[in-house]
């Protein structure tokens, strides 16, 4: 076979015995490369690698672990063009925001490589006289991580830098999907000065590589970003290892509109945070929750919006909604759409399968209106450019509809009320709280995570991305 891009096991790339296609959701014709699968000796073999390194990797100097984290920061933003193009033929997000997840990846190792540089700890006089107590922060471990295909740059940055910042060996399993974006940046990262065995790669079926990793004890800590039911996979198989994990697994996120909500805003909100990135975003705006005085006019303006958006090739710069990332997942939107027919939902916009110049994946955004927040289109999560209007009374009324989901990761308003945003902001049951913006679309430097069924463990990003990737160690010392 041409030109297999390995693995990265011990500091050695290895093409080991299998490989599969990466195939162009906007053009299935346009195969992407082919990439080396790992067995469950590769993966034993990464975690023995990766353990072995953990001693002196923990020891590493932090200018080290900084310079690493700068290198790839600076070259990362140095190729946005060309990873960002990568990103988009693989997943089929549009190139600018291909392009501007790149630049969001160079920023985190950015932040990252700053935060090596300011580990700190606590010195305390302690209750006993003649006592000091310090209090620091040491590395897990072994940090296995496993990541979905809707962010293949963002989110391995995410849980990545932070592991180098706090010197954890990383043994790294991307989605089958997207395994150009994940070889990418190991590569960066394995040029850019990472110890033998602190950065391993492995390609592969979650069912196998991803299980083969949970299965080992020798991985302290497992960060997830995926399903529910793999989310509880890896919740049971960590909890048998008695492991730190982090769980990050979706929403069904609510975008509230009170009648003296600004038209155009709202509109905005609800049709970027729906349908760009093809409404791949677990912080997608599915359920557009809108109150009585303005439900009329913001359909129509949501409706006509929709009819303009131009979906297609995610590398033709006119395209704003890119194809549908596979079949699979094309059919379950489509499936979706119909379910929500069948429920008596009415479809005031799209929802079909779109024929383009290439055979692709693509989809027409769909809006439902007349829906309960009962049916299955507005508590199961689909993943899709799919959205439903559901009506209500009042902001109580909004209020009570946005929290009654299972789900808790994003929650938004579009008011021009302070009491009610205020309120909002106060009693939404979700992690993070949207006022006059998307649900989607957060900042790299502050805390990223939900409430309820959606995250389970210490938070993402910003600082508080310690709590995971770190352990506290508490010392007395008599003098
Ligand atoms: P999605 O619906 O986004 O594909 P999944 O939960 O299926 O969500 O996948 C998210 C990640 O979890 C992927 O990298 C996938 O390969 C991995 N995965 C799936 N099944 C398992 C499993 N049994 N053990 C570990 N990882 C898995």
């Amino acid at each position: 076979m041409a030109d297999v891009k390995p693995n990265l096991i011990g500091g050695q790339w290895q093409a080991g015995e299998h490989a599969s296609a990466n195939i162009n959701p906007s053009d299935t014709d346009d195969v992407i490369g082919h990439y080396a699968t790992a067995t469950t000796d590769d993966v034993e073999a990464a975690i023995a690698a990766a353990s072995a390194a953990a001693h002196d990797w923990a020891r590493s100097g932090i200018q080290v672990r900084h310079d690493i984290l700068r290198t790839a920061s600076d070259e990362i933003m140095a190729r946005r063009e060309d990873i960002g193009r990568l990103l988009s033929r693989e997943e089929g997000k549009t190139l600018a925001e291909g392009i501007g997840e790149t630049v969001r990846a160079a920023q985190i190792f950015n932040f990252f490589a700053g935060e090596t540089l300011r580990l700190a700890g606590e010195k305390l006089p302690s209750v006993r006289a003649g006592v000091d107590v310090e209090i620091t922060r040491e590395p897990v471990g072994v940090v296995g991580i496993i990541t979905p295909w809707n962010f293949p740059v963002a989110i391995p940055a995410w849980k990545i830098a932070p592991a180098i910042c706090y010197a954890n060996p990383v043994v790294f399993k991307p989605a089958e999907l997207v395994p150009g974006c994940a070889w990418a940046i190991v590569d960066i990262l394995h040029r850019a000065g990472m110890p033998a065995g602190t950065i391993n790669l492995v390609n592969g079926p979650g069912s196998v590589v991803g299980q083969a990793m949970l299965d080992d004890a020798r991985v302290k800590a497992v960060t997830f970003t995926g399903s529910q039911a793999t989310g509880e996979r890896v919740a049971q198989a960590s909890v048998r290892h008695m492991r730190k994990f982090q769980l990050e697994m979706g929403g069904k996120n609510p975008l509230v509109v009170l009648d003296d909500a600004d038209l155009d805003v709202a509109v905005d909100c609800a049709v970027q945070g729906a349908f760009f990135s093809t409404g791949q975003r677990c912080t997608a705006s599915s359920r557009l929750v809108v109150t009585e005085g303005i439900h009329s006019r913001f359909v129509e303006a949501c409706v006509s919006k929709i009819r303009e958006l131009n979906v297609g090739d995610a590398l033709d710069s006119r395209t704003q909604i890119g194809p549908v990332v596979d079949e699979v997942q094309l059919q379950q939107d489509l499936d979706y759409v119909e379910i929500g027919r069948r429920e008596g939902a009415t479809l005031r916009a799209g929802g079909e399968r779109l024929a383009r110049e290439k055979n692709g994946y693509y989809m027409q955004p769909a809006l439902f209106t007349d829906t309960h927040n009962d049916m299955r289109i507005n508590t199961e999560e689909v993943f899709g450019p799919v959205a439903s209007v559901i009506r209500v009374r009042d902001y109580e009324e909004a209020l009570h509809v946005a929290n009654d989901t299972t789900f808790g990761l994003s929650s938004g308003i579009c008011t021009q009320s302070l009491k009610h945003a205020t309120h909002f902001k106060r009693n939404a049951q979700a992690g993070m709280v949207m006022v006059n913006l998307p649900t989607a679309g957060v900042d790299y430097h502050v805390p990223f995570g939900g409430a309820k069924g959606s995250s389970y463990g210490p938070r993402e990003q910003g600082r508080y991305a310690a709590e995971f990737h770190t352990t506290v160690k508490t010392a007395y010392t008599s003098a």
